[in-house]
């Protein structure tokens, strides 16, 4: 189909350096190839032309005082990508690798992936290049309250919606909405991922981790398999990580690696929930200092790593979980994952897998879960969030991880029953492209032009 690389021609003209956006659209468009071809009406409307267009961009000044009372100045952006199906949604990033592409390609993922949770929700996602290490707790406060001082007047309840992604967890929220509290006096759910005792949900702390082994589970009893008794290899050591392996121990498999940006763990015997929790959630330490308890475990500097990957996917395992971040995974690692075993990739990152390693798991035919489809758990239970508070109650956990399971599994289904109707049964990738872009495009031509 022409009009595909026409189009792929054209947005890659229009954003030269946005290259991990031109990937994502890339793989969403190839992907829709079979539907654009038995459905006109997406022509017609012009649909793939709107929706690779965000409605709107918002770039702005934060400008902050540091310990020395230095001003510092860096870039704000939040992207409001598709209401379609609802209030912009989706997470803020804080890390120096933040810019216009960078948010452009998240908020592109999340408008799939939140239409894919079957919830009323649209894609929105922002950030910042404010980078959170070495910060002291006051820093971060101030750069949070200098950040949410131009943020507010663009965000609401019920019309866009910010939560957490790299660099912004609970403590950021906090500081985030208390700043939107103070300027606007409205006490409403605008952000998500707060505190509990001030609106927040259970579960949203460890949804995305939970979600993404959820989502292994629904491939591999697809196939009358399960995770029990597998050896997992995971990246990352942020909130996805930690809970990706917490719920890996909870359906009986052995996590044995994670990462931070400085190298990898590979521990045998299980990775120590209790100690990586201490150490990353706690005390903010690298993960060096894991074989200060565990002396018979393996640490990777990333100066060791292969010149053509990442360490973390040189082990021998059945199950990987990319937790960490964009193209973390690159065409050798993939090769090395599948020569050593590896029958199940379920993403809790975004787009952790470069477009070649895609490939090869599309071939090689295995469980293999996107991030948008995989990590969707986050931002489902942030919706789930939204729903208690705008009903001014609370869920119990059981009540909310009933949901959060009934919804992973209701996207699996969702893909691969699209998969199935386009005679491509394994593969996830067109299937949660396919009914993703079709929730949203068929509310755009509803909608009218
Ligand atoms: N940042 C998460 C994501 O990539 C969650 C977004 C949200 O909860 O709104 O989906």
């Amino acid at each position: 189909m022409p009009y595909v690389q026409e189009t792929l021609n054209r947005l890659q003209k229009s954003s030269p350096a946005q290259t991990e956006f031109y990937q994502a659209a890339e793989e969403v468009l190839e992907s829709i190839r079979p539907l654009l071809e038995s459905d006109k009406r997406y022509l017609d409307a012009n649909i793939v032309e709107r929706i690779i267009e965000p409605e709107r961009q918002i770039l702005f000044r934060v400008t902050w005082l540091d310990d020395q009372g230095k001003v510092q100045v860096n870039k704000g952006y939040r992207i409001q990508f598709n209401s379609a199906l609802g209030p912009y949604k989706g997470g803020l990033r804080f890390h120096p690798s933040v810019n216009a592409g960078i948010i452009k390609f998240l908020g592109f993922e999340q408008v799939f992936k939140n239409a894919l949770t079957g919830l009323s929700i649209g894609g929105g996602k922002g950030g910042s290049d404010f980078n959170p290490k070495g910060r002291s707790n006051a820093e971060i406060m101030r750069f949070c309250q200098a950040f949410m001082s131009e943020l507010y007047r663009h965000i609401g309840a019920t019309t866009d919606v910010p939560a957490g992604d790299i660099g912004v967890g609970g403590r950021e929220v906090g500081y985030l909405y208390g700043q939107y509290k103070r300027l606007t006096g409205n006490y409403e759910g605008v952000l998500t991922g707060k505190g509990l005792s001030w609106g927040g949900s259970l579960v949203r702390t460890e949804a995305t981790g939970y979600g993404a082994v959820y989502f292994a589970e629904n491939m591999l009893n697809s196939v009358s398999d399960s995770l029990d008794g597998k050896t997992c290899l995971v990246s990352g050591a942020g909130n996805v990580a930690i809970y990706t392996i917490e719920k890996l121990y909870q359906v009986g498999a052995k996590p044995v690696t994670c990462s931070d940006s400085q190298g990898t763990i590979y521990h045998a015997e299980g990775i120590d929930l209790a100690l990586l929790k201490d150490l990353k959630e706690v005390r903010g330490v690298s993960l060096e200092e894991y074989l200060k308890t565990h002396a018979s475990a393996q640490y990777i500097p990333v100066a060791d790593y292969p010149k053509d990957g990442h360490a973390v996917w040189r082990f021998e395992a059945q199950a990987a979980f990319p937790s960490a971040t964009q193209n973390e995974l690159t065409e050798a690692d993939a090769k090395a994952l599948l020569a050593n075993g590896v029958i199940c990739v379920s993403e809790g990152a975004n787009m952790p897998s470069t477009a070649k390693a895609m490939d090869l798991f599309i071939e090689a035919k295995i469980a293999y879960g996107p991030g948008k489809a995989a990590n969707a758990g986050g931002v489902a239970t942030s919706q789930l969030e939204m729903a208690q508070n705008a009903s001014m109650t609370s869920w119990d956990f059981e009540k909310v991880d009933r949901h959060l399971q009934s919804i992973m599994c209701g996207i699996f289904e969702r893909s691969a029953e699209t998969a199935k109707e386009f005679n491509d049964p394994t593969n996830l990738v067109l299937g949660s492209n396919i009914a993703g872009f079709r929730k949203v495009a068929d509310a755009m031509i509803e909608q009218g032009a």
